[in-house]
């Protein structure tokens, strides 16, 4: 069924239960987000997709449209609040763009140059991450990990369907663990999968890295926010 919704006061139709992330792509307004993926199960763990509702402040991805909603999202305090949390993602993880092999390719780092993101507000905190090389297949570069949960959700073993990754612990003790046994049973294409969905370098295939020349890593050739407006994959 189609309804009416308004985006920054522009009135448009949207089709009853898509989600607003959706919705305002359709329509040409881009809403950043890092744990989303379209046509998979909303994760609702980064909130950089968060905008106004009716005035309140919600995770775009997680919400469906209803008729007569009224979305902000290029209102300054939303706009703040999105930029806020992607400074957040660096200032707790050890981000060190010109050495990782995601640069180019990174959805954070793009993130970063679209909420026009200079320098974190808060404290970097250089948390000590221990890199896990203990598969033959992946190594985790724990640095890097915004703990979107993409990887736990949507990478499963080829035959039994079970996790291959987890996140144990809370807070700051919250580390991402990959089932060394299961990851060695990874196909290489399955790998590359796991590789490509992980929005940041932290999954990264232990027999490829710096592959794409510079000038020619997927974020030079098409931006982060032109790729979200063509609902391309990530
Ligand atoms: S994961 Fe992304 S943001 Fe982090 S160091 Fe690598 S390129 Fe930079
Ligand atoms: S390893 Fe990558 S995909 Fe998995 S939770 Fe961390 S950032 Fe997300």
């Amino acid at each position: 069924m189609s309804i009416k919704v308004t985006i920054d006061g522009k009135e448009v139709s949207a089709r009853d239960g898509d989600n607003i992330i959706d919705v305002a792509a359709e329509n040409g307004v881009y809403i950043p987000s890092l744990c989303y993926v379209k046509g998979k199960p909303c994760l609702g763990t980064c909130r950089t997709c968060s905008v106004k509702v009716n005035g309140n402040v919600m995770a775009a991805c997680t919400i469906p449209v209803a008729e007569g909603m009224e979305i902000e999202v290029n209102e300054p305090e939303v706009t703040d609040m999105r930029k806020a949390l992607v400074e957040l993602l660096f200032s707790e993880g050890n981000h060190n763009c010109p050495s990782c092999e995601k640069s180019g390719r990174c959805e954070l780092q793009a993130t970063g140059y679209e909420v026009d993101m200079m320098v974190s507000r808060f404290p970097y905190r250089f948390t000590p991450r221990v890199v896990d090389h203990s598969s033959k297949t992946i190594f985790l570069q724990r640095d890097r990990c915004i703990f979107c949960q993409r990887c736990v959700d949507m990478i499963r073993d080829e035959k039994t369907g079970e996790k291959i990754f987890s996140i144990k612990g809370r807070g700051t003790h919250a580390r991402i663990e990959i089932d060394t046994d299961l990851a060695n049973e990874m196909s290489p294409q399955q790998v590359r999968e796991a590789s490509d969905l992980c929005p940041v370098g932290c999954i990264i295939d232990s027999t490829q890295g710096y592959d794409d020349p510079i000038g020619k890593r997927k974020f030079e050739v098409k931006t982060i926010r032109d790729r979200a407006l063509e609902r391309t994959h990530r």
